[in-house]
């Protein structure tokens, strides 16, 4: 079997790493040969809306998915009805756009912060008085890791931040005083089968994700994220993995956005749960059996970004693993990962400030 996989970034490296000792074969489709994914399987190079380029990947490949919520719509419908997508790409559709996954959220029950749509500067003025400051102003679409948001504290804040942002179709949200922030990733397969993994805790700084710890064990917490998770599924009559990230306030979940892929927060599971989320995401788009997605012990996730810690002082720290994504520094780019993983929480933490003191080193 070969999956073709749409982006080449770390995610796609990682599905193919956890789909080799099953015998599974990949090719992806990206821009660059060298990207992280090109440097472990056949590469097809060009844009991802390019029909030719699609049509060349959809020949080579049994199942096709996708590692990035960029990749336009229009270049996934080109895919040949005989090889079947996954997951559907009216899940990609919504997620790809901030004022649709909310309006979603809405309709399906799942609480979101106050938000309103944003085309004029007279619009941000009424949306805000509305809503209230402060508030954050993002773009509908193509915002990740924090970029495309300007947070407004006053008045005098709206029209530079709008100025900004401005010309593309924005959304205003109140601003959500948090007491953390976090996800849940679960999987559902072509057959219906849903497993999901226990709610993990996630710390960003300047909007990208620094930090995971898994499991959270707040089973109120737990209930009720698996419930919004499962109404997606149903609503999209989804297959893959699929990701909600909340926020807690007062012990309540207020719902950010939603990722359909493997994410982030869920690197924790290559080392931390009994099956990945890689490869649950490929058990769940062949129609396999999922694997079980219970914590083997208390699991962080720090991610690396800008440039690497000391290999050999990282390697060196018990129960520590290095995933190098094999990309070249950069400001900002997240370029690998460390999962620890131990027997009690405590001994995780004063493994993450330990992992954290190399990065700092
Ligand atoms: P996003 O790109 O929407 O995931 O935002 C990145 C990060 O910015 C989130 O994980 C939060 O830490 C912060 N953030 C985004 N939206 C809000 C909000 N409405 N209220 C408070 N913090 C927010």
């Amino acid at each position: 079997m070969r999956i073709g996989v749409i982006g080449a970034g770390q995610l796609g490296r990682m599905l193919a790493l956890a789909g080799f000792p099953l015998a599974l074969g990949f090719r992806f489709l990206d821009a660059r040969a060298d990207s992280p994914g090109g440097q472990i399987a056949p590469i097809v190079t060009g844009a991802f809306d390019d029909p030719d380029c699609i049509a060349r990947l959809s020949a080579a490949c049994d199942v096709v998915t996708y590692e990035f919520e960029n990749v336009p719509v229009t270049a996934l419908a080109q895919i040949p009805a005989s090889v079947p997508c996954h997951p559907p790409l009216e899940a990609l559709r919504v997620s790809q756009d901030r004022l649709y996954e909310k309006e979603l959220f809405g309709r399906l029950g799942i609480a979101t912060p106050s938000f309103r749509a944003v085309d004029t500067l007279a619009e941000l003025e009424t949306a805000a008085s509305a809503i209230g400051l402060p508030a954050v102003l993002k773009t509908r679409r193509l915002g990740y890791d924090g970029r495309g948001q300007r947070y407004l504290h006053r008045t005098a804040d709206l029209a530079p931040a709008f100025a900004a942002l401005g010309g593309v179709p924005l959304i205003l949200e109140g601003f959500v005083r948090f007491d953390r922030e976090v996800s849940i990733v679960g999987a559902r397969s072509t057959k219906g089968e849903i497993r999901v993994y226990p709610l993990a805790e996630n710390v960003h700084g300047d909007g990208i994700l620094r930090t995971t710890r898994a499991p959270l064990n707040r089973p109120a917490l737990q209930r009720a994220a698996e419930r919004h998770l499962k109404r997606l599924f149903g609503h999209f009559g989804y297959a893959g993995v699929l990701t909600i990230e909340f926020f807690v306030q007062r012990g309540r979940l207020v719902a950010n956005e939603m990722a359909p892929r493997v994410h982030n927060s869920g690197h924790w599971t290559i080392e931390g749960a009994a099956t990945s989320q890689f490869e649950n995401h490929l058990r769940a788009i062949l129609g396999w059996p999922l694997g079980s997605t219970r914590a083997l012990g208390h699991a962080a996730m720090v991610n690396l970004i800008g440039t690497m810690p000391d290999r050999d002082a990282v390697l060196a720290l018990p129960g520590v693993h290095l995933h190098d994504y094999g990309k070249t520094p950069r400001p900002g780019r997240k370029l690998g990962h460390c999962t620890i993983l131990a027997a009690a929480a405590r001994d995780r933490d004063r493994l993450l400030r330990r992992v954290e003191r190399c990065l700092r080193a």
